[in-house]
């Protein structure tokens, strides 16, 4: 694997080694040095164009703990600032340290766009506008099938601002490619079509589609992305579509995920959030071995004799 685009050109072989490996990658943290040098010499750099927390935050720490340097850049501290276009941003950056560039943009398709025009580089996808955010797929996959022992035939529901989600995206391709039973709801205004052929199933009834679920992902409304108004207010969304604690009484004892950030109130209520079904925490810690696990891969590929050192 040289790059992680998205889930859409990544084989079912490919998503497994990686959520097979990553167990692996969490018992480092446990180490009294919680670090292996599969990256030593390599630089790291995060070029984050959208606000993050968690996405940000553990992709560091995964790169610090396979021993790479790394080197972070967001709209506030970088020339971008200043007008540099963002290829040339990038162009500069991978002329600096050409190992793995990690880029979080509003652009659609834009980590696609950097592989082909910085040949030297490793690019992941850390989420581009509503596209894909392939390593969160990767970890909700994981965090879902260790809590529920597989994937195969499992039924994952995913409700909230399907249209502009890349965690949606994401998710449905992965989850269904590993055989889960992926259904989906939320507001009408909020689903996109041509949902089949991304694997997912559509009920028009939140009820409906958590019915029997194993596990409910639910989604923030994304108002950075929406350029009209989608839903009537806040309060009527949370009636009508939130994870609430009778919504979740429906599944199957199912295991509650979000991607965060959380909009406690709107899209889930708190108890839901804080109770004891939520695996949103296990989720946060999961990602950066899923991470490091992703780096590693690449770095099997592209940096052989020091990837072994
Ligand atoms: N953090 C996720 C993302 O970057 C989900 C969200 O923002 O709602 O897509």
């Amino acid at each position: 694997m040289r790059h992680l685009l998205g889930i859409r050109g990544l084989s079912r072989e490919e998503a497994l080694g990686i959520l097979d490996e990553a167990p692996r990658f969490r018992d480092v943290a446990e180490q009294p040095v919680p670090r292996v040098p599969i990256l030593v010499g390599r630089t790291v750099t995060l070029l984050f164009l959208e606000p993050s927390t968690r996405t940000q935050a553990s992709f560091q720490l995964a790169a610090r703990r396979l021993s790479a340097e790394t080197l972070t850049f967001s709209p506030r501290s970088s020339s971008l600032r200043k007008g540099e276009t963002f290829l040339d941003t990038a162009r500069t950056l991978t002329a600096l340290a050409p190992d793995i560039l990690v880029v979080r943009t509003s652009e659609a398709g834009a980590p696609a766009a950097l592989a082909r025009a910085l040949p030297g580089a490793s690019i992941v996808n850390a989420g581009d506008g509503a596209a894909e955010h392939p390593t969160q797929a990767l970890l909700d996959a994981f965090t879902i099938r260790e809590r529920r022992g597989a994937l195969e035939r499992l039924r994952v529901a995913i409700v909230g601002d399907l249209l502009h989600s890349r965690v949606f995206r994401s998710n449905a391709r992965l989850l269904s490619m590993l055989g889960a039973e992926v259904r989906c709801s939320g507001p009408p205004t909020l689903m996109p079509p041509g949902l089949e052929r991304l694997g997912a199933t559509p009920f028009l009834r939140v009820e409906d589609a958590l019915e029997g679920a194993d596990a409910v992902m639910v989604l923030r409304i994304q108002h950075e992305r929406m350029h009209a108004s989608y839903i009537p207010s806040e309060r009527e969304y949370f009636e009508e579509f939130a994870l609430t604690e009778p919504r979740l009484a429906r599944t199957n004892d199912a295991i509650v995920l979000h991607p965060g950030p959380l909009n406690r109130g709107v899209e889930i209520s708190s108890e839901v959030a804080d109770g004891s079904a939520s695996v949103i925490l296990e989720q946060v810690r999961n990602g950066v071995a899923v991470r490091m696990a992703i780096l590693a891969e690449i770095a099997r590929g592209r940096f052989p004799r020091k990837s072994h050192g």
